[in-house]
């Protein structure tokens, strides 16, 4: 049998499976597995659980024991399904989270309807990424019905919590080797990055939380205290003047998108100082002031060097400005990651994209993380990338949704990359 016909033939599956393809995505949806808190996971752990044993997988259940935020009313379950082809290896393995952000307000419909309507299907998580979960599922199934038998093996896993982190997702299952470099060679992950593009990667994040203490005072005679508010104010005038333009004018090689991305970039998420203004108020010098920094830094950066020259700017600043004291404490450090260059991952799913859309695949790095983090760095797989259905822009919106031609296409480049890396085709 010739590598041709047998893409034909899992091509033809996928189109004829466009209907399943779309029901169950809409099932999906309509399982609100809201984060936070994290709702009904164990019923959409059950419900991927299923599919992937009707469609021949062996499947396990991996409740993240040992997470916090893995309790009795919030139970944490992830699923992972094998299926097993001649050989194990190559093991190919496609990873999907099935929470999603709260809806929001602005919806014009259910965003738990799973509402199919103008070739589209809607509803919260319809891009991110519950379509993405069912588009691998049936490039897996659309090989199987076309009865080609793989030379290797895929893997299927519908995970929590990637929008808070993965801590008990992809982190915990990384953690407990049950993805791992000694067991899959191959990870994609079909977060929406649009049907054409591959992610190969994004940004480090570097939390941190300022703390400036003052000594509280007469609020009448403000020159008896020191206030924890002004000083904060020194400090958030140095940045401006320091370092956000030395932020901005530096630029990574890793083709993030948008381009604004493209560079170092800080932001404020949230400062507090002084007395509660919506309470009663007293006459007082604020004693403390907190502000919490979202700083992304570029691979070139790397930690280190970012968080010196944060550093840098504090010791200026209380150098130079009487009475100032502060802290600095770290609250989130994720390295930057990159697939490494000329993966054979990314140069498969440019060939499916090149066949099944007749056009070149754009490769991309992602302004914000995600559990592509935990598979590089924990699991220790490099061949990692984010490739599936759904409009980027559209994650976390209201009126959130997946073209039906999307979820198609997707699906039948994951399927011609699942043959050609586990070497079937
Ligand atoms: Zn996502």
């Amino acid at each position: 049998m010739g590598s041709a016909s047998h893409v034909d033939r899992v091509l033809a599956a996928v189109e004829a499976a466009t209907d399943e393809l779309v029901d169950f995505t809409s099932d999906l949806i309509r399982v609100p597995t809201v984060n936070p808190p994290g709702d009904a996971y164990e019923d959409c752990a059950r419900l991927i659980g299923e599919r992937l044993a009707a469609c021949d997988f062996e499947v396990e259940y991996h409740a993240a024991e040992g997470r916090p935020e893995h309790t009795a009313a919030h139970p944490r379950l992830n699923v992972v399904g094998l299926r097993r082809g001649r050989a194990l290896r190559p093991a190919v393995h496609l990873n999907g989270h099935f929470d999603v952000v709260p809806a929001g307000s602005g919806w014009t419909l259910d965003p738990f309807g799973g509402i199919v309507k103008d070739a589209r299907v809607y509803g919260r998580g319809s891009c991110d990424m519950k379509a993405g979960i069912a588009a691998a599922v049936y490039a897996a199934e659309a090989i199987r019905r076309a009865g080609v038998e793989l030379n290797g093996s895929v893997e299927i896993s519908g995970t929590v919590d990637e929008e808070s982190g993965g801590f008990a997702g992809v982190a915990w299952l990384s953690h407990h080797k049950r993805l791992s470099a000694d067991r899959q060679d191959f990870v994609i992950i079909p977060e929406p990055l649009n049907v054409d593009r591959i992610c190969i990667g994004h940004r480090g994040v570097y939390w941190f939380e300022v703390t400036t203490r003052g000594r509280i005072g007469h609020g009448s005679m403000p020159f008896l205290g020191v206030s924890a508010i002004e000083h904060m104010g020194v400090i958030l005038d140095r940045i401006r003047r320091e370092l956000l333009p030395v932020l901005a004018a530096r630029t990574t090689a890793v083709p993030v998108v948008p381009d604004g991305a493209r560079h170092a970039t800080l932001n404020i998420n949230g400062i507090v100082g002084g007395q509660p203004v919506d309470g009663i108020q007293t006459p007082c010098v604020a004693d403390f002031c907190r502000t919490v920094f979202d700083r992304r830094f570029l691979l070139e950066e790397g930690f280190d060097a970012t968080k010196s020259e944060i550093q840098q700017v504090l010791e200026r600043a209380a150098a130079e400005t009487p009475q100032l004291a502060y802290e600095l404490r770290d609250l989130m450090i994720v390295q930057p990651v990159r697939t490494p260059e000329g993966s054979p991952l990314v140069a498969s799913l440019e060939r499916g994209i090149k066949h099944v859309l007749g056009r070149q695949a754009q490769q991309i790095a992602s302004p914000g993380t995600y559990d592509h983090k935990h598979v590089d760095r924990i699991a220790g797989i490099r061949n990692c990338v984010a490739y599936g259905p759904g409009i980027l822009d559209l994650a976390h919106q209201p009126d959130e949704w997946c073209g039906i031609d999307d979820l198609v296409n997707s699906t039948k480049v994951l399927a011609m990359s699942i043959l050609e890396l586990t070497r079937s085709m």
